[in-house]
Formats: C-alpha cells, structure tokens, sequence
C-alpha cells in the first residue's frame, strides 16, 4: 500500500513537472495526485493555456499579444 502511495505522489510530482511548461502546474500536480499515471497522460495530451508562435514556433501564453522569445506581434489574429 505504501508502494501505491509512493508511485500515486510521484506521479502527481511527474504531471506538474510536465504542467508547469504549459502554464498549468498546479492543475497538472491534483490531477496526477488523483489519477496517477492517467493524469500524467491528460497532462501530456493537453493543449494548456499556451499557443505556438508562428514566427519562432516557441510555446506562448495564449492570451499574450507579443511573442516572449522573438518579441513580434501576436495580436494579429493567430
Ligand atoms: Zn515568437
């Protein structure tokens, strides 16, 4: 039991870990608690709050209106 414990904190630790490069650590951190492997899946496969830069193709916050790595105008519509 306390095996499970162990692997069910890691994976919580794992899915924030993942999280936090998509601006949802703290999401990502309950949801591997409760889930376990599965919400570092559903970490994995979700989208987060970020878009990709069409310019340097880096990951932006979604509502940001200046690219942070290449400094170019993102309100234009993406
Ligand atoms: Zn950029």
């Amino acid at each position: 039991m306390d095996f499970i414990l162990l692997l069910w904190f890691a994976c919580g630790l794992v899915a924030a870990a993942i999280g936090a490069k998509k601006g949802e650590g703290c999401l990502a951190l309950i949801a591997g608690l409760i889930f376990g492997p599965l919400g570092i899946l559903a970490t994995v496969f979700s989208k987060g709050n970020r878009k990709e830069c069409p310019f340097c193709r880096e990951r932006v916050h979604r509502a940001a209106s200046v690219c942070p790595h290449c400094q170019r105008d993102l309100a234009k519509g993406i």
